[in-house]
């Protein structure tokens, strides 16, 4: 695998690769790999000449200091992971080569997307999300990008983004959610749960799981009020538990929307994120 940290050496070797024919694949990640990324990095692997993964902590996308602070880094053992995995690409920027001093911040005109559901409870998130994804997505030039369905918001907004800047020829992949055999989806925010909230914390695919499995158009309302009571008593701090429009994700109306139920919850000071399609 070979290990690039500059943009411009980056699109340097991936121009000479498309210029051979190849496919080139993107996975973009935060770095504390787990099981969740390395599926989207072997999708990637399976499906394209050239798998390239990125490992950037995003500070604009965090709204919480703290959370940034916290963000576990473990870089070793997650380049040892993507060559045990066949990754053929590390871009692996730092902050000025990503921000520039003095550089300008784009905005994005993501509408509703970027107020609803995460948007709502951490502003500014998805405009920092669209700057990095933006920034790497020009260096890298992918033909394919691979995104998890676990981060089911950022998926659309990234799918807008593609739209906003006119980059409709990279295909999106959007894999499905892995997750332990207790149903809680991986997360690198998992490894900061203490033993006893690591027991919980399946409950919150729990109540989703089970919304889905007695939904009801006009049981609804109850199904999501039991839920969110259901995480209180598991000692969840619940911020929202919807049932929503696949695309626009505002609260589905009739029942012929394709719909998912979304839900995100504190625990032991982490928060975590999670959504099951109906
Ligand atoms: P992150 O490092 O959290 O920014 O995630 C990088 C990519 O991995 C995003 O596209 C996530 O949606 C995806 N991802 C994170 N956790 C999982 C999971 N449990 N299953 C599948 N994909 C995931």
């Amino acid at each position: 695998m070979v290990i690039i940290k500059t943009g411009e050496k980056l699109t340097q070797f991936i121009l000479q690769q498309k210029s051979l024919g190849k496919k080139i694949g993107f996975v973009p990640t935060m770095g504390a790999l787990h099981k969740g990324h390395l599926s989207l990095v072997d999708t990637c692997r399976n499906e394209c000449d050239l798998a390239v993964c990125s490992i950037f902590v995003n500070p604009t996308q965090f709204n919480n200091a703290e959370d940034l602070h916290n963000y576990p880094v473990t870089i070793e053992r997650d380049i040892e992971m993507l060559v045990a995995h066949d990754c053929d690409v590390l871009f692996l920027p730092d902050r000025e080569e990503m921000y520039p001093a003095n550089g300008k911040l784009e905005t994005y005109n993501l509408g509703n997307l970027e107020h609803v559901l995460e948007g709502s409870f951490r502003p500014g998130h998805f405009q920092g999300v669209c700057q990095a994804v933006d920034r790497l997505l020009h260096r890298t030039q992918p033909d394919v990008l691979y995104l998890g369905r676990k981060d089911f918001q950022q998926c659309i907004v990234i799918e807008k983004l593609l739209q906003l800047t006119g980059r409709t020829n990279i295909a999106l992949r959007k894999l499905d959610t892995i997750r332990e055999d207790t149903g809680l989806a991986m997360s690198s925010r998992n490894l900061r749960l203490g033993i006893a909230d690591l027991e919980q914390a399946p409950s919150l695919y729990r109540v989703l799981h089970h919304i889905k499995a007695h939904y009801r158009f006009d049981k609804r309302h109850e199904l999501l009020h039991e839920a969110k009571e259901q995480l209180k008593q598991a000692g969840f701090d619940v911020e929202y538990v919807e049932l929503v429009n696949e695309k626009t994700l505002v609260p589905v109306r009739n029942d012929a929307e394709t719909k998912v139920v979304v839900a995100a919850a504190w625990l032991g000071g982490i928060r975590l994120i999670d959504n099951v399609q109906l």
